[in-house]
């Protein structure tokens, strides 16, 4: 975190540091939808693995079992809230501030 960076307030008056999510790890996730729920904004959608596949050489990275996963959809809109990493199984997201 940097002076320069993103810093709101609590209610208290208190700085609050948001930590923005960064990644999602495909390679890891099961498609439960917990994050897409638990998330107060337009962040995530649910993709096809199969699609993400088109797009990625490494295939064998990824559990075909699984035929969704979640993807960052618009990770300008996040409110660096973490609620998505409280809710993951499978720590799938990364956050940092800005
Ligand atoms: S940090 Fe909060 S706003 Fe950002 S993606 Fe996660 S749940 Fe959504
Ligand atoms: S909560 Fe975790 S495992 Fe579930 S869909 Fe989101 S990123 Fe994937």
């Amino acid at each position: 975190m940097s002076a320069s960076g993103i810093v709101g307030k609590t209610r208290g008056g208190s700085d609050w540091v948001p930590q923005f999510v960064q990644s999602l790890d495909a390679t890891t996730c099961i498609g439960c939808g917990r994050c897409f729920k638990v998330c107060p904004r337009n962040v995530f959608e649910l993709a096809s693995r199969e699609d993400l596949l088109e797009e990625d050489d490494d295939e064998d990275e990824f559990d075909t079992d699984n035929s969704m996963v979640m993807v960052i959809r618009d990770a300008m809109d996040c409110i660096g809230c973490q609620a998505c990493s409280k809710v993951c199984p499978k720590d799938c997201h990364t956050h940092a501030a800005a």
